[in-house]
């Protein structure tokens, strides 16, 4: 591992004025579940680290007539256990106890999580401890040095989204149900503040993929908000993965519904584990409204969520793993509405 200085500052202005001052190779770090796990993988090397965790009150859930408010350095597991949370928009509580295991979600901030990288295996394996460029090309680690996924073992790859360089998966759940709930982050940098759609937090690969965000390195994460919905109680965030704890999703599907009698006047639909983002299904959306919910409308909703979708050489099972995902999803947040 290379070394590093590391600064501790206790407001979000001198976060981001350390980041200024050292001006290249700077990283926020605040759980380090991921980060620390990159650098001693030698795919990161941040010659500074700036850790957020002696910031006060940006580890609160809020709560006003118009949003749910999310300091960005709350731990997953302070948001997964929130009462209120749990019963009147299950798709949250869902997400974030379901990924992960009980003590990273202890650690792990809910704005760490949403710029975690991802784990496809030939990102993750390949690079040493003083070099990038690893025993498999990864244009995402190794920008140029191609893709070993695209003729490799392309299992757990994307079937929406990808390009001729990258098929990586976008692992979080968290950005899931956050992009369905047309979620925001709050940004602090050196040019000032912003608000942007967490939906907009996240870049296509095409031909860059080492680009992923599209935040500037020094904008902090300071809160993410979610507005408030009647939609919000029939919701689920339903995962599909290889063991039933502590697995990454193989497909996932963020619902919510808004019901008038038994016809659907809204509908949130966003997919994990099978695309380079998450993915909002505003098609499928857009072809529930004014019906009535029924397990063959469900199965078609989900056919047009996956509308586009590519397979590679042994990933074709997601495609119907998450049409099937997203039918099931509809239904559970069906029954939550009754
Ligand atoms: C074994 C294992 C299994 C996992 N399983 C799952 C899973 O099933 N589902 C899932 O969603 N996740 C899973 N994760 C990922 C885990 O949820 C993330 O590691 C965690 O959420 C990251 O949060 P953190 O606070 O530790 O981030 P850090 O490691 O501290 O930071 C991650 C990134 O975010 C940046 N960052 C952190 N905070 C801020 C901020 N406030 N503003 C700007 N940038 C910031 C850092 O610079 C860094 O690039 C798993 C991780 C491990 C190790």
């Amino acid at each position: 591992m290379q070394p590093f200085s590391y600064v501790r500052p206790e407001t979000p202005e001198a976060a981001v004025q350390a980041f200024a001052a050292v001006r290249s190779g700077a990283r926020y770090i605040a759980g380090g579940t991921t980060l620390y796990d990159l650098m001693k993988l030698g795919i990161e090397r941040p010659a500074h680290l700036i850790d957020v965790t002696a910031i006060d009150g940006l580890d609160t859930i809020d709560s006003s007539d118009r949003e749910l408010r999310f300091g960005a350095l709350t731990s997953m597991s302070t948001v997964a256990d929130d009462p209120v949370l749990r019963h009147d928009y299950p798709v949250l509580h869902e997400a974030l106890s379901r990924a992960a295991s009980q003590q990273l979600r202890n650690m792990a901030t809910i704005a760490g999580n949403l710029l975690q990288r991802t784990r496809c295996m030939y990102f993750r394996n390949g690079a040493s401890s003083t070099s990038s460029v690893g025993a498999y090309p990864c244009n995402k680690r190794e920008p140029g040095s191609g893709c070993a996924a695209i003729s490799g073992h392309d299992h757990g790859q994307a079937v929406l989204g990808q390009s001729k360089a990258c098929t990586a998966v976008s692992p979080g759940d968290w950005p899931v149900a956050l992009t369905a709930m047309d979620a925001s982050v709050e940004l602090l940098g050196a040019a000032g503040r912003r608000t942007i759609p967490v939906s907009r937090l996240y870049r296509l690969p095409g031909t860059k993929p080492h680009l992923e965000f599209t935040i500037r390195p020094d904008e902090l994460i300071t809160c993410i908000t979610v507005p408030k919905t009647r939609a919000g109680r029939a919701s689920t965030y339903h995962k599909i993965r290889e063991r039933e704890s502590y697995a990454f999703a193989l497909a996932s599907a963020a619902v919510a519904l808004d019901l008038d009698g038994d016809r659907v006047q809204q509908a949130h639909i966003a997919l994990g584990g099978v695309a380079t983002r998450p993915w909002r299904a505003t098609e499928a959306e857009q072809a529930l409204i004014g019906k009535r919910l029924t397990p063959a409308l469900a199965r078609a909703a989900g056919r047009l969520a996956l509308k586009g979708a590519r397979p590679g050489n042994a990933n074709a099972y997601k495609i119907d793993l998450a049409i099937h995902t997203v039918a099931d999803a509809l239904i559970i947040a069906l029954g939550r509405a009754a």
